[in-house]
């Protein structure tokens, strides 16, 4: 059986102590990658970002708000975890400059300065041990197989689900999973448990070794 630590839903990027930039992610992959990893008898540690749905019981979750948060604690959790799925939506932007005070109007509009967030599949995929692995999420609107395909590739991805736009907030989804032999395992459409049990299927079956 293995540790298998999942991030799941949106994070926040605050801009002042009220406004903050974030998206549609709802947790609901996440959830259901749970719930299909605990039914094959794995540990599973989630970690969140600001969400509403319910996790599995049985699985350990550790709430946070912010991208950075999310790759120091999925860093601690990742040294001592077998693998990881990427299926949470991180703000991939953040202000460059935080206001400790809640940003007035001016009539003049505002500018923001943005730079990126760290890119958590990428450093842990980067930093995976031989024994480790890394399951990422891909979610493109155009040429979607081959993007998906060279962002595996480029996150060090074992793995890599790709979705459509209208996954983002939706009960079902519709994926391929593909492998980074370049193999397409199966092409999945229904509710996300659904999705989420062939998904867990093809890690137990390719990705998780038994001891010998
Ligand atoms: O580059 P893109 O956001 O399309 O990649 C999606 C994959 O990368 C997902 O597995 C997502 O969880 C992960 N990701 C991440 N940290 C970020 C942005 C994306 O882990 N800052």
């Amino acid at each position: 059986m293995a540790h298998i630590l999942i991030t799941s839903g949106p994070t926040r990027q605050y801009l002042d102590p009220v406004r903050y930039l974030t998206n549609a992610s709802s947790g609901r992959m996440g959830a259901a990658l749970a719930q299909a990893a605990l039914e094959q008898g794995h540990q599973v540690t989630l970690v969140s970002g600001p969400v509403d749905v319910d996790y599995p019981r049985d699985a350990r979750v550790i709430p946070v708000i912010t991208t950075p948060e999310m790759m120091k604690v999925a860093t601690d959790i990742f040294a001592s975890a077998d693998g990881l799925i990427g299926a949470a939506a991180p703000c991939d932007y953040m202000p460059k400059r935080v206001e400790t005070s809640k940003l007035s109007k001016t009539g003049h509009g505002l500018h923001l300065e943005l730079i990126e967030t760290p890119d958590v599949v990428a450093t842990l995929g980067a930093s995976k041990k031989s024994n480790q692995w890394v399951v990422g999420f891909a979610l493109e609107t155009d040429d979607v197989r081959f993007r998906s395909i060279v962002k595996m590739s480029k996150k060090c991805c074992d793995m890599i689900v790709s979705n459509q736009a209208d996954a983002m907030n939706s009960d079902s989804n519709s994926v391929e999973i593909l492998y980074k032999d370049g193999r397409v395992l199966e092409q999945v459409d229904g509710p996300k448990l659904i999705v989420a049990r062939a998904i867990l299927r093809w890690i137990g079956q390719l990705l998780i070794k038994e001891p010998a």
